[in-house]
């Protein structure tokens, strides 16, 4: 089971990396687009669980995105949210026509739009939201990002909670470096090898802090499990 992957398509450059943020706070994978037509190039390369489409856009507009995607038999169940500026009823109306899931009215609390894109998630990917993943000890509550082991409460970082929750899918499976530089951090980033070393480290200390023997397997040369 991966992270469950959002398409942000959004012109303006702090709207998009807000949005992109926020989201990879909460475990999600983000990709994003600039315009539509990137946008509609994206979908083809790496189908997205939900995508959060602004509807006024250079090139091909957010309509005509949705339009396009919901005409197609193997983009339609992809659930679109639609951001717009505008508020009248009538664009609501017309938003929905072309087949957008929902419709957020710009400006829009940062909150407000993550529990829309969870609900749309819930639709289509049931077992990545509101999830408790245990192993042994330990419980991840996907949805509420809250980490226990006994009854203890752990505090971890962004890139901790990340990692976690890719080993806690799937217990003993050996993860290389690489893969979990893909997984924990994205594919569009260049980020060291010896970085998944460093969080590796804070994650034990976080998960053994309170006692207990340390979960996470060092693998000599091939990387870390869980168990
Ligand atoms: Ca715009």
């Amino acid at each position: 089971m991966s992270q469950p992957h959002v398409l942000i398509v959004e012109d303006e450059p702090a709207q998009r990396e807000v949005l992109s943020y926020n989201l990879e706070a909460e475990g999600f994978r983000t990709t994003k687009a600039e315009d539509g037509e990137q946008g509609l190039m994206l979908v083809e390369e790496d189908t997205p669980d939900v995508i959060v489409l602004d509807w006024m856009l250079p090139n091909v507009s957010g309509i005509e995105v949705c339009r396009q995607l919901k005409t197609r038999s193997d983009t339609r169940s992809i659930p679109i949210i639609m951001l717009s500026a505008r508020s009248e009823e009538v664009d609501k109306v017309r938003g929905l026509e072309t087949g957008a899931d929902d419709y957020v009215v710009k400006p829009y609390a940062v909150a407000e739009l993550m529990a829309r894109v969870r609900t749309q998630l819930r639709r289509v990917r049931p077992s990545t939201v509101g999830q408790i993943l245990t192993f042994e000890d330990i419980q991840l509550d996907s949805e509420t990002h809250r980490v226990t082991r006994k009854s203890f409460e752990i505090k971890l970082g962004p890139t901790e909670f990340r990692l976690l929750t890719t080993f806690m899918e799937k217990p003993g499976r050996v993860w290389s470096r690489e893969h979990l530089l893909d997984r924990v951090w994205g594919r569009d980033i260049y980020v060291d090898t010896r970085t998944v070393d460093v969080h590796i480290g804070r994650l034990r200390k976080a998960l053994t802090q309170h006692g207990g023997t340390d979960p996470v397997r060092t693998v000599r040369g091939a990387g870390y499990a869980l168990g």
